[in-house]
């Protein structure tokens, strides 16, 4: 659950629930303005109450019941040979978090953290390695949108939770950040091209079904060997293989979906062998995937990435799986802003000061929730 402790954050309501709570604190807005409002809200770069829009009178009436400003202090920008930028923002509570926007063609794609650090202790992950130091809220999350969208000038057209954190484990304040991403009074992404990336909660992708959420979901499996994926996402201890597909395949048939996408992160000598195709053939009976092969980057940690001779073999030996199968280039992946990069750089900074008394980290295979 989002809960606020003091007046809530205008960025962090639903946009769906903002003439509620108006009319609840006794703020009269027509439609037009409410509108209005939320465009400000969401579609611009507003952070600050003047940005708003508002008269003086509704102004300090807002003031009164709820928050506005922002939340965020930038950190740095680096940009990439390729273009790829990524961002480092830091939380008012101290932590940092961490933005990619990737330019590919016409598309603007944006890659969100949902939480600073993460629980699920994936082990060729840097943000693993951190444990959660705190969720993020849902207007954490979409201030970074419109700080990237005012910096680039250019707007966002694709959304993917792929960055710090597990959406799912932050599952309240993630499907808010989606719903006001969508939102069609304010620059909205649509919904295909929202996407959330699980490690494999298998309870929240059950409640993602039951709720019909209408955005898109991947699956990191990363192994269809139990024993390994216990090894590399010791969250597979918690939900194992069996669960989780049979979870996959009720979203598959609820939601409608034609297919829905596995990423499968290359670790040579963990899960390339031909024991891994089979697994995957004999476990993902029922499916109908995709698969998007992620050359594992550089992150530090016990693993290598693999050569492309590697991964050219690997997709070779897929074929007999008659599955789609793409190869995913990392942008940035040369200057540390691929996929499982996030925060490698800043994992040493953020341990010094948990150890100075900051955060309190959860080691790797401890979860929350
Ligand atoms: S891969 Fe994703 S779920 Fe796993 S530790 Fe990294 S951020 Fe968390």
């Amino acid at each position: 659950m989002v809960t606020f402790v003091d007046r809530p954050h205008l960025r962090d309501l639903p946009v769906s629930a903002l003439p509620d709570r108006l009319r609840a604190a006794g703020i009269a807005m027509p439609g037009p303005l409410a509108r209005q409002l939320t465009w400000r809200i969401h579609g611009t770069g507003a952070l600050d109450w003047d940005e708003l829009g508002l008269g003086r009178l509704r102004q300090t009436m807002l003031r009164a019941h709820f928050r506005f400003g922002a939340q965020l202090a930038p950190e740095s920008v680096r940009e990439a040979a390729d273009g790829t930028r990524k961002f480092a923002f830091r939380l008012a509570t101290g932590e940092v978090i961490e933005a990619v926007f990737i330019r590919n063609r016409s598309n603007r794609t944006l890659c969100l953290s949902s939480q600073a650090g993460c629980a699920m202790g994936c082990t060729f992950c840097a943000t693993g390695a951190l444990g959660l130091l705190r969720q993020m809220t849902p207007g954490e999350i979409t201030e970074a949108r419109v700080r990237i969208e005012a910096v680039t000038r250019e707007r966002v057209t694709d959304v993917v939770f792929m960055g710090m954190g597990e959406p799912l484990h932050n599952y309240d304040a993630v499907m808010i950040a989606c719903e006001n991403l969508n939102c069609t009074d304010a620059a909205p992404i649509s919904r295909k091209r929202l996407t959330v990336s699980t490690s494999g909660l298998t309870p929240a992708i059950r409640r993602f079904t039951d709720e019909s959420r209408p955005w898109r979901l991947h699956l990191s499996l990363h192994s269809a060997i139990q024993e390994v994926r216990e090894r590399i996402m010791p969250i597979a201890r918690l939900h194992p293989l069996p669960e989780l597909i049979e979870v996959m395949r009720a979203f598959q048939a609820r939601s409608g979906r034609k297919w829905v996408t596995l990423q499968y992160v290359t670790l040579p000598g963990v899960n390339m062998d031909d024991a891994h195709v089979d697994a995957l053939q004999r476990e993902l009976r029922g499916l109908r995937y995709i698969l998007n092969v992620i050359p594992w980057n550089e992150a530090g940690g016990a693993f290598r990435s693999p050569t492309w001779a590697e991964v050219k073999e690997f997709t070779t030996r897929l074929r007999r799986l008659k599955c789609p199968v793409k190869v995913r280039y990392s942008a940035g992946k040369r200057e540390g802003m691929g996929c499982g990069q996030l925060s490698a750089e800043t994992v040493a900074a953020t341990q010094d000061r948990s150890a100075a008394g900051g955060h309190m980290l959860a080691p790797p295979g401890v979860f929350t929730g």
